[in-house]
C-alpha cells in the first residue's frame, strides 16, 4: 500500500489572482521543505494539493511533521492509495484505519466518485466499506448524523483513496506572499514569537541583533542563532545582521542622563534597523514589545521610539499578556532557548529609575551630546551578515 498526503489551503476568502499566487507560493514552499525526504510528485486541483511519494523510502511521518509548520495550510490528511478495485479497498481499509478507529465508538463512511465508470455507486461503496469495518471492529456502530469520525473513500482517475483523520495545519499565509520585514531579535521570550507571528501572515524575515561584547557574551549570540533556527522551521531561511553596539552604549552611558539610557538606546536600535531594513528592501520593522511590559514599553515610551523611524513598526504582541506569549513560545519551541541565562545588551547599564513618562524633547536634547549620525553609520558598516537556514 502506498500513502499520500492531501493538503487543504487556508484563507478561503482569497479570490482570483491572489488565490493563484497564494497557491503557487505554497507549492514552492512545500517542495522546498520536503526536498530531502525522497522523491514525490505534487499536483493541484481545486483547493487541494496532493503529495504522492514516488519512492519507497519517502518518510511520510517526517513529511507530516514538517507540513505542520508550513504557513498557508489549513489542514491535511494522510490517505492510503490502492487499486481501483473493491476487493483491494476492502482488504486495505480496516488495517489502514485500525489505529484511528480504536478510540471512538461511532463512524460513517462517505464515498466520492470522480470516476463515474467505477462499477459501484457511492452509496454502494459506503455500504460495503462500512460493513467491512463493522465486521472487523465490533466496538463500532454507524451514526450518519453525528459520527465521531468520518471515513472517506474517494475513487479518482487512477486510484482509490481511503482516509480518515484531518490534521490541523499551521494556518496563516504562505511565507513570501507578504513581502519582507526586519525583526529586531534580542534573545528574550518575546521577539521570536513576534517574528513567528508575522511569518505566519506570509512575511519573509530578516533579523537584526545588537551585540555589545564584552558586556554580552558569545553564548548570547549563540542563543539568537538557535532561536532563529527554530523560527526558520516555520519562516524559511532568515538573513541575520549582528550589529556592534558596544560603542553606542558606552557613549550613552558616558554622556546622557541615566534615567534616559534605555530609551536613547532603543532609539539608536530603531534608526540603525531602519537603515539596514531599507537596504534589504524590508518594508517594516518588527519588535516584541507589549504595552506596559517594562518601562521602555509604556505608550509614551513607544511613541518616543517610533519618532525616529519613517517606516511601519509592527508589534504583534502589543496587547498580549506575558503568560499568553509564553504559551505561544512553548508551542513553537523557542521558550527553552529564550530562558538560557545570558545577558542581552538591554540589561547592560540599565538605569535604576527609568523614565516611564518620557518627553520627546528631553530625549532629543540628551542625544545632542552624541555624534548620532557617525555612531549609526559605524554600527551599520560594522554589521556582520549570515543566513540562518531552515533545517530539520
Ligand atoms: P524580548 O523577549 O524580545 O527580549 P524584552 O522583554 O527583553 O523582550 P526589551 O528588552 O525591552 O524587551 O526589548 C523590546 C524589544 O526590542 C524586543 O522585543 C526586541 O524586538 C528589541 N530588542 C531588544 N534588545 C534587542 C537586541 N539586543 N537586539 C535586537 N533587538 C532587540
Ligand atoms: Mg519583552
Amino acid at each position: 500500500m502506498q500513502e499520500i498526503i492531501l493538503i487543504k489551503n487556508g484563507e478561503l476568502a482569497l479570490k482570483g489572482l491572489n488565490r493563484s499566487t497564494f497557491e503557487s507560493v505554497l507549492v514552492k514552499n512545500i517542495k522546498r521543505r520536503m526536498q530531502d525526504l525522497g522523491s514525490f510528485v505534487i499536483s493541484r486541483s481545486q483547493s487541494t494539493i496532493t503529495i504522492e511519494p514516488t519512492d519507497e523510502g519517502f518518510d511520510t511521518d517526517e513529511a507530516v511533521e514538517r507540513l505542520s509548520k508550513v504557513f498557508g495550510i489549513a489542514a491535511f490528511q494522510r490517505a492510503a492509495a490502492v487499486e481501483k478495485d473493491m476487493d483491494a479497498i476492502l482488504a486495505v481499509a480496516p488495517a489502514y484505519l485500525e489505529a484511528q478507529l480504536a478510540d471512538i465508538s461511532t463512524f460513517k463512511v462517505e464515498a466520492k466518485r470522480s470516476d463515474k465508470k467505477f462499477p459501484l455507486t457511492s452509496p454502494e461503496i459506503s455500504r460495503e466499506v462500512g460493513g467491512a469495518l463493522l465486521g472487523r471492529f465490533p466496538h463500532l456502530t454507524v451514526d450518519v448524523h453525528h459520527p465521531d469520525r468520518v471515513v472517506t473513500v474517494e475513487i479518482r482517475e487512477k486510484k482509490a483513496y481511503i482516509r480518515c483523520d484531518q490534521i490541523k495545519g499551521a494556518g496563516g499565509m504562505p511565507v513570501g506572499t507578504g513581502g519582507k520585514a526586519a525583526l529586531l531579535i534580542s534573545g528574550g521570550i518575546d521577539s521570536p514569537v513576534a517574528g513567528w507571528m508575522l511569518a505566519k501572515r506570509g512575511i519573509v524575515l530578516d533579523a537584526i541583533h545588537f551585540a555589545s561584547p564584552p558586556f554580552t557574551s558569545p553564548q548570547a549570540e549563540m542563543k539568537v542563532h538557535d532561536l532563529l533556527s527554530q523560527v526558520a522551521k516555520y519562516s524559511g531561511d532568515i538573513g541575520l545582521y549582528t550589529v556592534p553596539f558596544t560603542e553606542i552604549q558606552e557613549q550613552i552611558r558616558d554622556n546622557c542622563p541615566e534615567e534616559l539610557f534605555t530609551l536613547v538606546m532603543r532609539r539608536f536600535m530603531m534608526r540603525i534597523s531602519e537603515r539596514i531594513a531599507r537596504r534589504e528592501d524590508c518594508a517594516a520593522l518588527i519588535t516584541g514589545e507589549s504595552v506596559g511590559q517594562v518601562a521602555s514599553q509604556t505608550m509614551l515610551a513607544l511613541g518616543c521610539t517610533d519618532a525616529v523611524v519613517n517606516m511601519p513598526v509592527f508589534r504583534p504582541l502589543i496587547g498580549m499578556d506575558k503568560d499568553e506569549i509564553i504559551i505561544r513560545s512553548r508551542q513553537i519551541d523557542t521558550f527553552d532557548i529564550s530562558i538560557r541565562p545570558y545577558e542581552d545588551c538591554c540589561t547592560v547599564f540599565t538605569p535604576k529609575h527609568p523614565r516611564t513618562r518620557p518627553k520627546l524633547e528631553f530625549l532629543e536634547q540628551a542625544e545632542q551630546a552624541l555624534d548620532v549620525e557617525n555612531l549609526i553609520q559605524r554600527a551599520v558598516d560594522g554589521a556582520r551578515f549570515e543566513i540562518i537556514r531552515c533545517t530539520f
